[in-house]
C-alpha cells in the first residue's frame, strides 16, 4: 500500500483525473474500458489502472506470444473480477499465472479471483496471506483508512451549501460504501508456487525473471523484470518517491534498491502510479531512507520516544522528496524503533 493511507481514496481520485504524463508524452499506446486504463509500457507489457476512484494498486498486464501473465490481483475481489474482463478487451488470449509482487492487501485480496492457475509468490508473501491475513495490522488499518474517508465525506455532505457539491459528495459515498461493501467477500487465498530467490518463466519469445532482491517494504517483496525489454516491475520496492514503510526494513532497503539498481533497464513500473524513467529518483530515496533510519536510530540510542522522535526528526534537507507526504510520520518512527528493538 502507498504511504498516503488514510488520504488513499481521495489521491487516487486525485491521480485518476490526471491523464498519465507518461502517456501523454506520445510514448505508448492507451486503450480504456469502462474499468480500466491500460498503458503499454513495452512490448505488449502493459500497466493497467483502474479508474474507479478507490485506492487500489498497479497491475501488469503481459501479454505473451499464446498467454497472459498478470502481476498483483487488486484490492478486492471485485476489482479483481473487472481486471480480468478488462484484460479480456484487451486480448482473447487466456491468463495462465499471476504473480504476487507482496502480501499487502491492496495487491493480493483479488487473489481468489484467479482460481485454478498457479499464484507464484514469495514464501513469505505465502506465509503472510496464509497466516491470519484479515488481522494484520496493514490491512486492519486499511479498514480504518476506509472508515475515515466513509466518516469525512458524510461530514463534507453534512457541512456543505452548495448543492453541485452535495451531490457530488453523495455520489462519492454511494460509490465508496458499495467499495467497502466488497471488502466482505475478501477471503485471501496464498501463492500455490513460493520461490526464495528467483525463478524465470519463458512464455514464447518472453523471458519473465521473478526476483526476490531483499527485504525492502516488506520482508518478501518480489519484482518482474523483462530482460530484453529493459522494464521492472517493482511493485512498491520503489516508487518515484517513498513506499509505505509501515512493514517495512529501512535499514535494508537501501541495499535492496542497490541491487535493483544492478539490473538493466531503463524504466520501472511501481505498485502506485506512473512508470518511472527518471532512475535518479531511486538514489534520491535511498538517501532518505539512509538519513530517516540514522536519525531514528540516533534519537533511539539517546533513549528518546518514538512520539518525540517522529514530532523532531528533521527530514527537510531532502527538497526534492514529499517529505510533508511521509516525513518521519508516527507509523514510519514505531516501525524502525520496532526493528531497533527487535533485530532479526
Ligand atoms: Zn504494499
Amino acid at each position: 500500500m502507498t504511504y498516503r493511507t488514510l488520504r488513499g481514496a481521495l489521491l487516487c481520485a486525485a491521480l485518476s483525473a490526471l491523464p498519465s504524463i507518461w502517456a501523454a508524452a506520445g510514448e505508448a499506446d492507451v486503450l480504456e474500458t469502462d474499468t480500466h486504463r491500460f498503458t503499454e509500457v513495452r512490448n505488449d507489457i502493459w500497466l493497467a489502472q483502474g479508474t474507479a476512484p478507490v485506492f487500489n494498486s498497479n497491475s501488469l498486464v503481459i501479454v505473451n506470444d499464446d498467454d497472459v501473465v498478470v502481476v498483483d490481483s487488486h484490492v478486492t475481489p471485485s476489482k479483481a473480477r473487472d481486471l480480468i474482463a478488462a484484460i479480456k478487451v484487451l486480448t482473447p488470449k487466456p491468463i495462465t499465472a499471476l504473480i504476487n509482487s507482496h502480501h499487502h492487501w491492496d495487491h493480493a485480496h483479488g487473489n481468489q479471483e484467479f482460481d485454478g492457475i498457479p499464484i507464484i509468490g514469495h514464501e513469505f508473501t505465502y506465509t503472510r496471506l496464509a497466516t491470519a491475513p484479515l488481522d494484520e495490522p496493514t490491512y486492519v488499518n486499511g479498514l480504518k483508512g476506509n472508515d475515515d474517508i466513509l466518516r469525512r465525506v458524510k461530514e463534507g455532505i453534512a457541512s456543505t451549501t452548495d448543492p453541485k457539491r452535495k451531490q457530488e459528495l453523495e455520489t462519492y459515498l454511494e460509490l465508496f460504501t458499495a467499495h467497502v461493501g466488497d471488502f466482505d467477500e475478501i477471503d485471501p487465498v496464498p501463492p500455490t508456487i513460493t520461490l526464495s530467490e528467483r525463478m524465470t518463466l519463458y512464455r514464447g519469445m518472453r523471458e519473465i525473471q521473478i526476483i526476490f532482491l531483499g527485504r525492502a517494504h516488506t520482508g518478501g517483496d518480489v519484482v518482474v523484470y523483462f530482460p530484453e525489454d529493459r522494464l521492472v516491475f517493482t511493485g512498491d520496492v520503489a516508487f518515484a518517491g517513498p513506499s509505505y514503510l509501515g512493514d517495512g526494513f529501512v535499514d535494508e532497503w537501501p541495499q535492496t534498491l542497490d541491487n535493483l539498481k544492478a539490473l538493466d533497464f531503463d524504466v520501472f513500473v511501481p505498485g502506485h502510479g506512473f512508470p518511472v524513467t527518471d532512475l535518479r529518483r531511486i538514489d534520491l530515496v535511498q538517501e532518505f531512507y539512509r538519513d530517516l533510519w540514522a536519525k531514528a536510530a540516533a534519537m533511539h540510542a539517546r533513549g528518546i520516544d518514538a512520539q518525540t522522535a517522529a514530532r523532531t526528526i528533521d527530514l527537510t534537507n531532502h527538497t526534492e522528496i514529499p517529505v510533508s507526504e511521509v516525513g518521519a510520520s508516527q507509523l514510519s518512527i514505531d516501525r524502525i524503533y520496532h526493528r531497533l528493538d527487535h533485530p532479526d
